[in-house]
């Protein structure tokens, strides 16, 4: 292809409901967007099942389809979708350049929604149940643990406000620690310790997560742990198993470019999506931290596609 072929008004980068968001509304202003989808096509909600506050289905919807049906969208508009990972940028003039591993592409503005990831323990057991009692959001999976008991996995703040939401919901809640010394502050850790429903299980580790399969239907049952020590394994049943051990943003590509908080989430202008750099828009949980939602994301998303349109015009 030629430098012609490749050269866009609108690349976006990821594919979530912050990116497929901004692709719906900047095809619409007819801005031919692209759309890089990476290595996870729909984003994070692709690893979920069902979705149930996402506005719009009243009975839930599972989260591929819910993506499935926003690419769709976009692309009814003229949105297109190029399913490759951008492994350099060029920030420094324009048109930016973007680069994959085979070719290179030029835009005049660039919407980044590389979401983040959050960190997960590795194991094939924990993918094998994941959206089946193991998740990585508490905001999003919550509800569905009503009277029931899990496991909440970290040391750190995340943990404790993950475990505290939890007990709205749950009957009991069990912190899994490797440790005996938490990253948590002294304040999030003493809410956990003088919650009633929480316990804590230190010096252990999650060797497998275990589950069963009925009717066709898989769910989780309980974790083997391993004790940091000595070793020693012991089961730990329990109806639900929440990683949240953290997250990690996707902007290792923009370092050398963009500005970034000590954690490396994107900073932009309060109140819009303006990066550092005139023309990079950022949208979604690379630029989120706090709320880290579909529908947050896909708000932002809108509000990048209209702040680049914008931009563009000011440009002409
Ligand atoms: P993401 O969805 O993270 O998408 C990032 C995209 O960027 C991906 O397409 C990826 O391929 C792409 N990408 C990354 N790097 C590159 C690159 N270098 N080049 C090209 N593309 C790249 N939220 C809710 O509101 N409700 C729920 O019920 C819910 N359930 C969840 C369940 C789980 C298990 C998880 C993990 C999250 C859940 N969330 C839920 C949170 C929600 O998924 C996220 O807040 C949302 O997906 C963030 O959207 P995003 O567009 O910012 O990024």
């Amino acid at each position: 292809m030629s430098e012609q072929t490749n050269h866009f008004k609108v690349a976006i980068i990821g594919s979530g409901p912050a990116g497929l968001t901004a692709a719906i509304y900047t095809a619409r202003a007819n801005l031919n967007p692209v759309v890089f989808e990476g290595l996870q096509p729909g984003g994070q909600l692709t690893i979920t099942t069902e979705v149930e506050n996402f506005p719009g289905f009243e009975h839930g919807i599972q989260g591929p389809e819910l993506m499935d049906i926003m690419r769709k969208q976009a692309h009814r508009f003229g949105a297109q979708s190029i399913y490759k990972d951008i492994t350099e940028v060029d920030f420094s003039k324009r048109p930016f350049k973007l680069k994959s591993y085979d070719e290179e592409y030029y835009a005049d503005a660039v919407i980044i929604s590389t979401g983040a990831s959050a960190r997960l323990l590795g194991l094939e057991s924990e993918a094998k149940y994941m959206g089946y009692g193991v998740s990585a959001c508490a905001t999003c999976d919550g509800f569905f643990f009503k009277g029931l008991k899990v496991i909440v996995v970290g040391g750190g703040d995340t943990a404790m406000e993950e475990a505290n939401f939890l007990t709205k919901f749950a009957s009991e809640v069990i912190i899994v620690h490797r440790r005996d010394e938490f990253r948590a502050s002294k304040i999030m850790l003493d809410r956990a310790k003088k919650n009633p429903k929480i316990k804590f299980v230190t010096n252990k580790v999650i060797k497998e997560v275990l589950g069963v399969e009925e009717g066709g239907k898989k769910r989780m049952t309980g974790v083997l742990l391993e004790d940091t020590k000595d070793h020693s394994v012991t089961q730990l049943d329990a109806d639900g198993l929440f990683i949240a051990i953290g997250h990690k943003p996707n902007t290792e590509l923009f370092k050398n470019y963009l500005e970034m908080d000590e954690t490396g989430y994107l900073i932009v202008k309060p109140g819009s999506t303006y990066t550092n750099v005139e023309g990079v828009f950022a949208a979604g949980d690379v630029a989120d931290k706090k709320y880290r939602q579909a529908i947050t994301a896909a708000g932002t998303g809108c509000m990048a596609a209209l702040d680049a349109e914008r931009w563009l015009e000011a440009q002409e």
